[in-house]
């Protein structure tokens, strides 16, 4: 079992890595933050649209970092289109909770979607190597500052 998931886990890096869903900075959004980790060079930028529901409608990243940093954006970005904002923050306890605690210490965490969870279930083989945590939760800590910031037109961030 354990080696099941460890090559699931560098499947999940690989695949994800080398093709980022969700990749690029969208025409429209309503909150965005800058999330960086010096310890590595990890730098993301996360775009939130979220309505007036508190549902996640869409979300996308760019930025640069190694590949457990970008493979993880790209997930949560899968993982979170969609979910209510609530939702979103619970994920990330739960994600950071096996990111960085064995089993028997992790809080209790009931009513989460279990396909997500399984999906992050898979890169908590990060737990092993503890300089690279940070890389994986990099776009979770990013996204919860977007949620947390102060809504923004997209016009007042674009370029031109
Ligand atoms: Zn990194």
């Amino acid at each position: 079992m354990f080696d099941e998931l460890r090559d699931l886990y560098q499947e999940v890096i690989l695949d994800h890595g080398k093709n980022p869903r969700n990749f690029g900075k969208p025409e429209s959004y309503n909150r965005t933050a800058r999330g960086d980790n010096p310890m590595c060079g990890d730098k993301i930028n996360v775009y939130l649209t979220v309505d007036g529901n508190g549902i996640i409608q869409d979300l996308r990243f760019d930025g640069r970092g190694c590949a457990i940093s970008q493979a993880s954006a790209s997930l949560m970005t899968e993982i979170l289109r969609g979910k209510p904002a609530a939702e979103a923050e619970a994920l990330f306890e739960y994600f950071h909770d096996v990111c960085t605690k064995d089993d028997d210490e992790q809080g209790v965490h009931e009513n989460l979607d279990e396909d997500a969870t399984d999906k992050l279930a898979v890169l908590s083989g990060v737990r092993e190597f503890p300089m690279r945590v940070k890389c994986a939760t990099l776009a979770w800590h990013t996204m919860k500052a977007a949620l947390h910031g102060d809504p923004v037109t997209s016009t007042e961030n674009s370029a031109f």
